[in-house]
C-alpha cells in the first residue's frame, strides 16, 4: 500500500525584546545562571503580571506577514503542569482565543509555489532552563529564561514531505528575522520546531494517529527527523501494527526518534483564564501603523531583485538569505552600476570567504564600497579578472581598499600602448624562428607570442591589448 504523509509544524519563536513579556527583567542570552530574574518570573506569590506591549506589537507583525486574520480581543490562559523548570506550577500561553488566525505563506518547492495554512499565532513565556551535569549526580535549574516572551506559530497538517516541512521552516524563520523580531539562533533556541506527522493511504482523506517530535535544533535534523519517523510508521503500519499517540525524541547521533511520553491531551492542562491580566484589546490603527512600518518580505525582495537587476531567481534567492545580505549586495549595485557582476563576486568571493570561517556579512571586512571599486577596476581594464581574484583575497584578509593592494602589490595591468609595443617588439626580434613560421602560415605559433609576452610582463599586460598589438606587428 501506498502511504502519503500528512505533517503539522508547531514553532516557537523568542522575541527580541529587551524585556521579558511580564517583568522587567532582561531577556539577554548567556547570563550567569538565575542573574536575570525577579519574584514575578520566579513565581512568588502575590506577584502581578504586567503585559510587555512590545510582545504585543511583535506577534501582530508576524501576524501580518503571514497573512493572518487578527481577533481584535485576546485572553491569556493559564495552562497547568508540574517540571522544575516552571516556578508557578503553569505556563502563561493562550488557547480559546488566540491573536491571530488562518494565515498562509507560500513556499518554494521543485520550482513550484505551494501555499500552507498557518492554524494560529500565540504569545506565551517561556520556561526555564534545567542543566544535568553527567559527572555530577545533580541536576540544576537556571531561570533566567523563564518570561522570556514567546510566539507559537502552528501549521495547518498541509504538509506532504520532509523536503516540504524544511520549506516551510525556513520560510518562517527568514520572516522572522527579516521582521526584526527573532534573531533565529537555533542553537540558543530561540527558534525551536516541533513536528507532527501521520500517514494515511494515499488518495484517502482521514488522518492517521500522529507522532510529534521534539528535539531538533537545525533545519536539516528536523528534515532527518520526519525521514526517519515517516520510514518508521511506514514499517509499523505495513507489519499490521497501529502508530500510537506519543511524543518523540529525535536522537541526532543515532539519527532515529524514541518514545519521549504520551502526548497530553488540552484537557490535561486545565487551561483557565489567567485572573491576574485583563483581555487584550487591539484596535486598527494600531494595526494599521504596525502595517505601515513593515519591512519588505523575502519573497517580496527576490521577485524585486529578478525583476529590476535582471539577475537569475538562484542568485537572486541566495543574495536574499538575510536582509544583511540583500543590503551588502545592493549597495554594491549602487555604486557600481553593476548588479550581475556584483552578484557574482558576492555570491562567490564574499561568501566563500565568509562560509570558511563561519562569519555573518556584517562582519565582512570587504566593505560595500571596496568590492564596487573593485569592480570598476576591472570594467576600466585597470586589473584582469585574474588579478581581481587575488585584490579581492587580500581585501578580505586585510580590510584594505582596492586601491591600497594593487599599489602595494604592484598589481596595475599594463593598458599602456607604447610600453606594450615596446615589449611586443623585443619579444620578436628575439624569436626570428617562430616569426617566419606565422608569416609562413603556421598560426598556432601566435599563441607562443602571447605567452612570451605575458612572461616579460608578468601578466599584467591587458590579454586584448596583447592581442590586437601582436596581429598588428606580426603582420609585419
Ligand atoms: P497539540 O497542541 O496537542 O500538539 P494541535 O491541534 O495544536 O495539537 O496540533 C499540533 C500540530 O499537529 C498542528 O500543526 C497540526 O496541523 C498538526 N496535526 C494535527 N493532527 C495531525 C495529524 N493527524 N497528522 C499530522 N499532523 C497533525
Ligand atoms: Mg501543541
Ligand atoms: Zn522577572
Amino acid at each position: 500500500m501506498q502511504f502519503e504523509p500528512v505533517i503539522g509544524l508547531e514553532i516557537h519563536a523568542q522575541l527580541l525584546t529587551d524585556a521579558k513579556i511580564f517583568c522587567g527583567c532582561s531577556t539577554k542570552f548567556g547570563a550567569p545562571p538565575n542573574t536575570h530574574t525577579c519574584p514575578v518570573c520566579l513565581g512568588m506569590p502575590g506577584v502581578l503580571p504586567v503585559l510587555n506591549r512590545k510582545v504585543v506589537e511583535f506577534m501582530i507583525r508576524m501576524a501580518l506577514a503571514t497573512n493572518c486574520r487578527l481577533n481584535r480581543e485576546c485572553n491569556f490562559a493559564r495552562k497547568n503542569y508540574f517540571y522544575p523548570d516552571l516556578p508557578k506550577g503553569y505556563q502563561i500561553s493562550q488557547y480559546a482565543a488566540p491573536p491571530a488566525e488562518h494565515g498562509w505563506v507560500d513556499v518554494e518547492i521543485n520550482g513550484g509555489k505551494k501555499r500552507i495554512g498557518i492554524t494560529r499565532i500565540h504569545m506565551e513565556e517561556d520556561a526555564g532552563k534545567l542543566m544535568h551535569d553527567e559527572h555530577n549526580p545533580a541536576s540544576y535549574v537556571d531561570l533566567n529564561r523563564t518570561g522570556v516572551p514567546l510566539i507559537e506559530i502552528v501549521s495547518d497538517p498541509d504538509i506532504r514531505s520532509a523536503e516540504e516541512a524544511a520549506a516551510y521552516l525556513r520560510r518562517l524563520h527568514e520572516t522572522l528575522v527579516y521582521l526584526g523580531i527573532c534573531d533565529g539562533n537555533m542553537e540558543e533556541g530561540s527558534f525551536r520546531c516541533d513536528a507532527n506527522v501521520s500517514l494515511r493511504p494515499k488518495g484517502t482523506e482521514a488522518f492517521g494517529t500522529r507522532a510529534e517530535l521534539k528535539n531538533m535544533n537545525s533545519f536539516r535534523n528536523v528534515q532527518r527527523a520526519l525521514e526517519y519517523e515517516i520510514k518508521r510508521q511506514q514499517y509499523v503500519l505495513e507489519g499490521g501494527g497501529e502508530v500510537v499517540q506519543e511524543t518523540r525524541l529525535w536522537d541526532d547521533t543515532a539519527g532515529v526518534t524514541h518514545a519521549m511520553r504520551g502526548k497530553e491531551e488540552a484537557h490535561d492542562y486545565r487551561y483557565f483564564p489567567d485572573p491576574d491580566l485583563v483581555p487584550v484589546v487591539i484596535d486598527d490603527a494600531w494595526i494599521a501603523e504596525i502595517r505601515s512600518s513593515l519591512p519588505e518580505l523575502p519573497l517580496e525582495k527576490r521577485e524585486r531583485f529578478v525583476r529590476d537587476y535582471q539577475i537569475p531567481v538562484y542568485d537572486a534567492g541566495v543574495l536574499t538569505a538575510s536582509r544583511a545580505l540583500a543590503d551588502y549586495y545592493e549597495e554594491v549595485v549602487r555604486l557600481s552600476g553593476e548588479p550581475k557582476i556584483a552578484a557574482n563576486w558576492v555570491m562567490g568571493d564574499v561568501l566563500r570567504f565568509l562560509n570558511e570561517e563561519k562569519r555573518d556579512i556584517r562582519e565582512c571586512p570587504i566593505s560595500p564600497a571596496s568590492l564596487a571599486g573593485m569592480i570598476r577596476l576591472i570594467q576600466q581594464g585597470t586589473i584582469s579578472g585574474k588579478m581581481a581574484k587575488e585584490v579581492s583575497e587580500a581585501m578580505y584578509r586585510s580590510g584594505k581598499t582596492p586601491q591600497a593592494i594593487i599599489e602595494e602589490k604592484g598589481l596595475v595591468q599594463i593598458t599602456d600602448e607604447d610600453a606594450l609595443a615596446k615589449t611586443i617588439a623585443e619579444v620578436i626580434d628575439k624569436n626570428p624562428t617562430q616569426v617566419s613560421q606565422y608569416r609562413g602560415g603556421r598560426e598556432k605559433v601566435f599563441g607562443f607570442f602571447v605567452g612570451q609576452v605575458m612572461k616579460a610582463t608578468q601578466g599584467k599586460a591587458n590579454p586584448q591589448l596583447i592581442n590586437d598589438l601582436l596581429k598588428k606587428m606580426l603582420a609585419g
